[in-house]
């Protein structure tokens, strides 16, 4: 039996993971790690027996405790329940599944105690992409992507090593809102863009890809998870989201992998690297498919993307201003607080006003996105 954590389990990423557990039946749960739905997460703790739940809130852990009395799980909560979730002795892999910089500090405890990351929580490397991958490094901890794009690039330079990449091809479905103008996009309400064509997430990363703000924040991911320089980083347009992305070589070939939208593939190829397993669901069917198109990404229209990348090329605690940024501003937009395009308005003010460090340690980070959002509360 393979035992794994996962942190997030009550999301769009951590409910398909449970879905492939319940599938192989070759997979235990050692820890489920959640925030507020705690009645999922008792079913969850149900079906799959872990030895501990977390929860955020301790009033949260309170109840959920009264609800499992009948099993031998400890509820823990806050940062320390989701830690001790993340460094379970038996675990082997951890599946970061959590939404947003709250991910970081268990991650690094994870990595510390040398479990294997299966990594979703992609704000956790765009924030601390520098502090995380050498310490992976050092702890010999392979950082396996479940985001289908970077599961893509991962299978593509399988078997690879020592062969130069030229170009990272990562590709968009441009969201609900491709081909539109400003204009356009000046009255677009919260249920407008939480219908994504392809893709069925969480309601954040949901909005990040009407914005466009995914896309950069995935540019950035790969950055580090690859190694790879900025310029080296291209997006392409992609509406039917079967290539889930490319990479090019120095000799010009490009490999891609494609398949249905469907992030358990991804979730399972990590959950079980370097092999592959049968999955259920449907085939890509090329003839139903008809054609694939491309396009280029409109930046001008979608800012995030420009923004991800001069965040990205500015570097230092960057990345965490325009992280941080994002993140307040979805959870006001989907408050109706804001408008759409005040988004991206607040990422760049944010960028232009906030203090820049060059080489931030994990304290300086965490220390950028607490500034940040003081300073959106102020003004917003
Ligand atoms: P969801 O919003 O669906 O789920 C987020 C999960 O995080 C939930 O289980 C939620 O718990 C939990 N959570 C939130 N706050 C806390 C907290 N303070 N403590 C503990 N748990 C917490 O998000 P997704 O599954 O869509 O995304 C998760 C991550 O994966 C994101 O970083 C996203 O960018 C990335 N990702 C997602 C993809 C997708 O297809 N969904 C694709 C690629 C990457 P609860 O609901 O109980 O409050």
């Amino acid at each position: 039996m393979k035992k794994i954590t996962v942190l997030g389990s009550t999301g769009s990423i951590g409910t398909q993971t449970l879905e492939i557990v319940r599938e192989q039946e070759d997979i235990k749960i050692l820890a489920l790690a959640a925030g507020r739905n705690i009645d999922l997460l008792e079913k969850q703790i149900r079906e799959f027996r872990p030895e501990l739940a977390a929860v955020w809130e301790e009033a949260d852990a309170k109840t959920l405790r009264a609800k499992v009395k009948d099993l031998p799980v400890r509820v823990e909560s806050g940062m320390d329940g989701l830690i001790d979730a993340a460094v379970m002795p038996e675990c082997e892999i951890v599946v970061t599944a959590i939404v947003g910089m709250i991910g970081i500090r268990p991650t690094i405890a994870a990595i510390q105690a040398k479990k294997s990351i299966a990594l979703a929580n992609k704000e956790t490397l765009v924030t601390a992409g520098h502090l995380i991958m050498p310490l992976a490094q050092q702890y010999g901890v392979p950082v396996l992507p479940v985001d289908s794009e970077h599961s893509a690039i991962f299978q593509a330079l399988n078997g690879e090593t020592g062969n130069k990449v030229h170009k990272i091809l990562l590709t968009a479905s441009g969201g609900p809102f491709r081909g539109r103008n400003w204009e356009q996009l000046r009255e677009i309400r919260v249920e407008d863009a939480l219908k994504h064509p392809n893709w069925n997430m969480g309601k954040k990363i949901t909005i990040d890809s009407a914005t466009m703000v995914n896309k950069g924040l995935e540019v950035m991911e790969a950055k580090w998870l690859f190694g790879t320089n900025l310029d080296q980083i291209q997006v392409v347009v992609q509406p039917q989201s079967v290539i889930h992305s490319m990479a090019e070589f120095e000799d010009g070939s490009i490999i891609a992998q494609l398949g249905t939208p469907d992030m358990r593939l991804p979730i399972q190829y990590a959950l079980y690297y370097p092999k592959r397993r049968p999955l259920s669901g449907r085939r890509l069917d090329f003839f139903e498919l008809g054609s694939i198109t491309f396009e280029k990404p409109d930046m001008d229209t979608f800012e995030g993307l420009k923004l991800a990348y001069k965040a990205a090329e500015q570097g230092g605690n960057m990345p965490a201003v325009f992280n941080a940024a994002n993140e307040s501003a979805v959870a006001k937009f989907l408050k109706r607080e804001i408008s759409f395009l005040e988004i991206t308005q607040i990422i760049n003010e944010c960028m232009l006003n906030c203090a820049y460090i060059k080489d931030p340690d994990l304290d300086e980070i965490l220390d950028t996105e607490h500034a940040v959002r003081e300073w959106i509360e102020s003004r917003w």
